[in-house]
C-alpha cells in the first residue's frame, strides 16, 4: 500500500488512549484523524486493557502502512491519599489537619498517604497540596508520628487524590515496584518510548536506562519535567534522555503556575538546540473534554507552542475520557495547518545557526543540508539513518520542508514519528549513492510527493549500515 504523506503538517500529535477510545472504531478514528504517537498511561487501567489497545494500534498501523509510535507512561512515585472514609470529606481554611503514619482510612482532620516516610521527610514550613493544588496546607508542627498542618485553601478530599510537596526533597525511589513491572512489560512488548514520571536527577534516568537496556533493544526514554528538582539538573536530563515532555499538570502545582509558560519556552529551545524531541502536555484543549469546540485561549496555547517549534503537542483527558476525542485531534491539525503556513512565510530563507553536537560531524552535515535546501528551494531533505541521530540533527533546523527519514530499523522508523517535520520511511540500506537516488526517485514519486525536476538534498553515508558514519551531502534532481 502506498505511503500517505501528511506533508503540510510538521507538528506531531500525541494522543492519550483511554476509555473514550475503547469502543470499536474510536481508536481507529483517532489514528485516521492524524495521531502520530499513542500514549498509554500506566497510572490508569489494567494491564490487559493496555495490551488490547496496543494490539489495535499495531494492527491499524500495519494495515495503513503508517508509522504510529507507542509511548508507555510510568506512574512514578506519585504520593496519593489513602481511602477517604465515606468516600469524601471536606476541609476548610483555618482547619487543623493531621497526617499520621500508617495506612488507616482518611477522615477530614486525620489523613494518611501512600508514602511511608511522609511524616519523617516533610518539615515545618513546607507546603502540602492535594488534588493538583486545589486544596492547600502548611505544616506548622511535627512530632514523631504525625505532621500538623493548617489549611490555607479548603475543599473536598477524596480517595487516591494526588499529594504534591513543592518544598520537600523526598528520598522515595524514582521507580516503584509497579514501575519496574510496567517498564519491563513495555520493553517486552516493543513500546517505542517509555516516559519517566517525576524525574528529579540524572540517576533516576540511569536507573530506568539500566532496567530497560538489560531487557532488550534500546527503548527510547522520555523524561517528564514536572518537579522543581528536575530543573536544577535540566542540562544533564535533556542530554541523557531521548526526549522531553513538559508535563504541565504536576509542574503547575510544584511551582507557581505563572512560571510555566516561560519555562515551557526555555525547555522547547533547549531541546531543539540539543536535538531532542519535546512534547508539550496537559490541558491543551481541556474544555473539549465536554465541548465540541475549544476555547480561544486553548487554541492560542496550541498555536504558540507550534510557533515556538515544538516537536509535538499532546492530548490527555481530551482523548482518554473526553466526549470528542477525534474532534480534539482534528482541532490540533487545523491549528497546526494554519500556524505552520504562517511560520513558513515568516521564516522563509532563515537557517538558524546552531551549536555543534558531539564531535560535530553529523551536525555539520545537517547544517550544510539545511542551508543547501533553502538555497536551492529544495522540495525535501532525505536522510539515511541507522539510529535516528542524523535525522534528529536535520530536524533541529525546523525547516518548512519535510525531512524524509529513511531507515531499515522498524523501531527507529516509528520513533522518528515524534520528530518535527519528519516523514519516516522504511527501506533497505542503499548499496551505494546511486541506489539512494533511485530509491528517492521511486518512493517519493510513487507517493506523489515530488515530480521530475524537483531538487532533494540527500544526506547519507558511505557505510550505511554502520552507526555514526554519516559523511555525505548530495544534491539530487528528480529524474
Ligand atoms: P498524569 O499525571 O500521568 O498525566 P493523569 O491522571 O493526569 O496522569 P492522564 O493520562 O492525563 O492522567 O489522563 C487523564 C484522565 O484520563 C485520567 O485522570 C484518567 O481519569 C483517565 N485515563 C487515562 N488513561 C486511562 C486508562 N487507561 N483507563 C482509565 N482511565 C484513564
Ligand atoms: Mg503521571
Ligand atoms: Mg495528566
Amino acid at each position: 500500500m502506498a505511503v500517505t504523506f501528511r506533508e503540510n503538517l510538521r507538528t506531531k500529535i500525541v494522543a492519550t488512549i483511554g476509555p473514550a477510545t475503547a469502543a470499536p472504531g474510536m481508536l481507529e478514528s483517532l489514528l485516521e484523524t492524524g495521531t502520530d504517537v499513542c500514549r498509554l498511561n500506566f497510572s490508569h487501567g489494567e494491564r490487559s486493557w493496555h495490551e488490547a489497545a496496543l494490539k489495535r494500534i499495531r494492527a491499524w498501523s500495519a494495515e495503513h502502512n503508517r508509522p504510529v509510535a507507542v509511548l508507555g507512561d510510568l506512574c512514578g512515585p506519585k504520593i496519593r491519599l489513602n481511602t477517604v472514609c465515606g468516600g469524601q470529606a471536606t476541609i476548610n481554611p483555618g482547619d487543623q489537619v493531621r497526617f499520621a503514619r500508617g495506612e488507616d482510612e482518611c477522615v477530614s482532620n486525620r489523613l494518611t498517604v501512600t508514602y511511608r516516610r511522609f511524616v519523617d521527610e516533610v518539615e515545618v514550613g513546607h507546603r502540602v497540596y492535594i488534588d493538583d493544588g486545589l486544596i492547600r496546607m502548611l505544616v506548622i508542627d511535627r512530632s514523631d508520628d504525625e505532621l500538623v498542618c493548617t489549611c490555607t485553601v479548603g475543599g473536598p478530599l477524596s480517595t487516591r487524590k494526588g499529594v504534591n510537596l513543592p518544598d520537600t526533597r523526598l528520598s522515595v525511589p524514582a521507580l516503584t515496584e509497579k514501575d519496574h513491572e510496567d517498564a519491563l512489560w513495555a520493553v517486552q512488548n516493543g513500546f517505542d518510548f517509555i516516559a519517566l514520571s517525576f524525574a528529579r536527577r540524572p540517576s533516576d534516568l540511569k536507573q530506568l536506562r539500566k532496567l530497560v537496556d538489560g531487557h532488550g533493544d534500546h527503548t527510547a526514554i522520555i523524561v517528564k519535567i514536572e518537579k522543581v528538582e528536575a530543573l536544577e539538573h535540566i542540562g544533564e536530563l535533556v542530554e541523557q534522555s531521548d526526549g522531553v515532555m513538559v508535563a504541565r499538570g504536576d509542574l503547575g502545582v510544584e511551582m507557581d503556575v505563572w512560571q510555566v509558560p516561560l519555562l515551557q519556552k526555555g525547555l522547547t529551545r533547549r531541546c531543539r538546540d540539543a536535538g531532542k524531541p519535546v512534547i508539550i502536555a496537559t490541558q491543551m484543549l481541556q474544555s473539549m473534554i465536554s465541548a465540541p469546540m475549544p476555547t480561544r485561549a486553548e487554541v492560542s496555547d496550541v498555536a504558540n507552542a507550534i510557533l515556538d517549534g515544538v516537536d509535538a503537542v499532546m492530548l490527555s483527558a481530551e482523548t482518554a475520557t473526553g466526549r470528542y476525542p477525534s474532534a480534539a485531534v482534528e482541532v490540533m491539525r487545523r491549528v497546526a495547518e494554519v500556524t505552520e503556513a504562517y511560520r513558513t512565510e515568516a521564516t522563509r530563507g532563515d537557517v538558524t545557526v546552531l551549536s555543534p553536537i558531539g564531535d560535530g560531524c553529523v551536525s555539520a552535515i545537517a547544517e550544510a543540508a539545511a542551508k543547501a535546501a533553502v538555497h536551492l528551494g529544495a522540495r525535501a531533505i532525505a536522510a539515511w539513518t541507522t539510529s535516528g541521530e542524523t535525522v534528529r540533527m536535520v530536524a533541529r533546523y525546523r525547516l518548512p520542508i519535510p525531512v524524509i527519514g529513511l531507515t531499515n530499523d522498524e523501531r527507529v522508523y516509528r520513533r522518528m514519528n515524534l520528530l518535527h517535520g519528519v516523514v519516516p520511511m522504511l527501506a533497505d540500506p542503499p548499496a551505494g549513492h546511486g541506489d539512494l537516488n533511485t530509491l528517492m526517485n521511486e518512493k517519493l514519486k510513487a507517493a506523489g510527493f515530488v515530480s521530475r525536476g524537483d531538487v532533494i538534498v540527500l544526506v547519507d553515508s558511505t557505510q550505511p549500515t554502520v552507526r555514526g558514519t554519516t559523511d555525505t551531502l548530495r544534491i539530487h534532481r528528480v529524474s
